[in-house]
């Protein structure tokens, strides 16, 4: 019945990981990506290293990888004066909120992809939310894509699934989960061809992967991948 998803894949470890995922479970998968203007450029060009590596080295998957679908959401520029697409550094606000959000961006995106996938007849959203490492993003939480599942099926008149994989799961279970989906080729994959820092450091490879090493995202890889180690 749901056999087609479409994967919200920004060229992140989460997202990454929920393509493998999907991978392991639908017949057929394709994806998504947004072009923001983010100031983390670096994961577009990470997304097709990351796919073109799933084709070479999984090819129990590349039957089942459909296109890849990149939007151009420029317009959220105009929309937010954040860190991610200013040239201003990260700092947690007075509302608790890191000022590198941008307001209701994952309602847009799902939005978005699931005007795509009522087009491509794909009924399963997958995204990479997760509500255990909170960052403080109320358009992540279990209860916000619950109830945007329910109005995507209204609004579009239609059954849309939307799954969040990692949800429940901390950073460490991530790269767990990752092994699981795909042995240590896949982990060393996420390695080293997904992007997650906030300042868009490519350039210094660590254990855990590319990235400043500093910035809370960076933060938050390196804490799970040693948990992820210690638990091996
Ligand atoms: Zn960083």
């Amino acid at each position: 019945m749901h056999s087609r998803a479409l994967v919200l894949f920004s060229g992140g470890q989460d997202s990454a990981t929920c393509l493998a995922w999907a991978l392991d479970r639908y017949a057929h998968v394709e994806t998504i990506g947004f072009d923001y203007g983010q100031r983390h450029r670096i994961e577009l060009d990470c997304r097709q290293a990351f796919l073109g590596g799933l084709r070479t080295q999984f090819p129990h998957w590349t039957a089942r990888l459909g296109p890849d679908h990149l939007l151009d959401l420029g317009l959220l520029g105009q929309l937010s004066d954040t860190a991610l697409t200013a040239d201003k550094a990260i700092a947690f606000e007075r509302s608790g909120l890191p000022n590198t959000f941008v307001p209701g961006r994952n309602l847009l995106f799902f939005t978005f992809a699931a005007a795509l996938a009522y087009r491509r007849e794909l009924s399963v959203l997958v995204g990479g939310m997760c509500e255990t490492d909170y960052s403080g993003y109320p358009d992540c939480r279990d209860d916000t894509l619950k109830s945007l599942q329910v109005t995507l099926g209204l609004g579009l008149d239609t059954r849309v699934v939307i799954e969040t994989p990692l949800m429940w799961i901390d950073k460490a279970q991530t790269w767990q989960l990752a092994h699981r989906l795909g042995g240590d080729a896949l982990v060393d994959l996420v390695r080293t061809a997904t992007h997650s820092c906030y300042l868009g450091d490519h350039e210094t490879l660590h254990d855990w992967g590319y990235g400043c090493g500093a910035c809370p995202a960076c933060e938050l890889r390196a804490n799970g991948w040693r948990g992820y180690v210690a638990a091996r």
